[in-house]
């Protein structure tokens, strides 16, 4: 946690693209950097398909086959938060407009030719006034118009997701209903294709003292990140009080959200584990009170600081929220706190483990 002496973190923006930014992440430590990572990477809803009807199939591959390629196709998700209830979570009673998308694949090849199928054959079936329709919401005045389209739809130069190959007389016809969700039910739902940070460019950490080989520099090489830091000198001597306090982020992601909603989102879910955390233990005070034990846990606020403000240079990301202003649970359903996973989450994938350091000073 921080210090009061600490200086407040900042981000920096080093490059920002359409699918990819490129951030540094300052005076936080290890442990917050890779909760950032873990929570882009499986904590940020989007829509995937996670129904599919088949009503004729006659390639070579199997249902089930083609079923698990249609969810892996990314589907426009943007502002996905508000414009789309979860199925889980919705009045409906199996699906309905409010809490899914529905996408029709018909396809059929009569020219003997080998023709692709691929995410651009996908078409979204308009919202229909559903009959068992959950009670109305604002939730479809919150989409743009190509929400839960696959990703890239005949835009040129952006290569369509290959589904599956038919020849003649040969047919693929199916009807896929698209939900929203989270990664830590299922990989296709996460919104990035990679989040990966550096920290300690130069190993001054010395992350390698019993790993090395032959030649302990040799095997380091050095990163562009590099140049942010100064090198060491040859007579430096070892801090063994150093921390990393400075990452450099690689966001990626496969076009269903874009890097900018994924990072903001991200600080947003981490604030309001933290919320939840902390409400959490208010309670638990409140009961010890009423028990009669006057004991008060130190709770700290998150000091106010903004990560909206941006580092020196590099400018923030826009109108973020304050870290630890005032924030309510936006999810439903029973989920827990600090280290809770989904309802749904299997195993030990979600959770806030510590992070491993690994020889390259990567974390996994
Ligand atoms: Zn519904």
């Amino acid at each position: 946690m921080q210090s009061q002496d600490d200086p407040e973190p900042t981000v920096r923006i080093r490059d920002l693209k359409k699918d990819r930014a490129d951030f540094v992440l300052e005076n936080v430590d290890l442990a917050f950097a890779n909760s950032l990572r873990r929570v882009m990477m499986a904590d940020i809803p989007t829509i995937a398909i996670d129904m599919v009807e088949v009503d004729t199939n006659t390639s070579v591959l199997p249902d089930e086959f083609i079923a698990h390629r249609l969810g892996m196709v990314p589907l426009v998700s943007t502002n996905c938060d508000e414009a789309m209830k979860y199925n889980r979570d919705c009045t409906c009673m199996s699906f309905c407009s409010y809490c899914s998308i529905t996408l029709i694949l018909d396809v059929s090849c009569n020219e003997a030719i080998t023709m692709d199928i691929t995410s651009n054959h996908l078409d979204v079936v308009a919202a229909p006034t559903d009959i068992y329709a959950a009670e109305g919401g604002d939730e479809l005045t919150k989409r743009s118009t190509d929400f839960g389209h696959p990703v890239g739809k005949n835009r040129p130069g952006v290569p369509p997701v290959l589904i599956c190959k038919i020849r003649k007389g040969q047919a693929l016809k199916m009807k896929c209903i698209a939900k929203k969700g989270i990664a830590k039910e299922h990989a296709k739902w996460s919104p990035c294709s990679a989040v990966s940070f550096e920290y300690d460019p130069y190993n001054k950490l010395r992350h390698t003292t019993h790993w090395f080989e032959v030649d302990e520099r040799g095997e380091w090489p050095v990163s562009d990140n590099a140049r942010e830091e100064d090198p060491p000198r040859d007579d430096e001597l070892f801090d063994f009080n150093a921390k990393p306090r400075k990452f450099y982020f690689e966001v990626e992601t496969d076009g269903s959200l874009g890097p900018q909603e994924v990072v903001m989102k991200g600080l947003k879910e981490l604030q309001t584990k933290l919320a939840n955390l902390i409400l959490g233990l208010k309670h638990d005070t409140e009961v010890d009170m009423i028990n009669g034990q006057d004991q008060q846990l130190a709770v700290p606020a998150p000091a106010a600081d903004a990560w909206g403000g941006g580092g020196g240079g590099g400018g923030g990301w826009g109108d973020s929220s304050g870290w630890g202003g005032s924030s309510s649970p936006s999810r439903t359903g029973g989920t827990s706190a600090w280290g809770g996973a989904s309802p749904t989450s299997g195993g030990g994938s979600g959770g806030w483990s510590s992070p491993e350091q690994q020889s390259n000073g990567w974390t996994v």
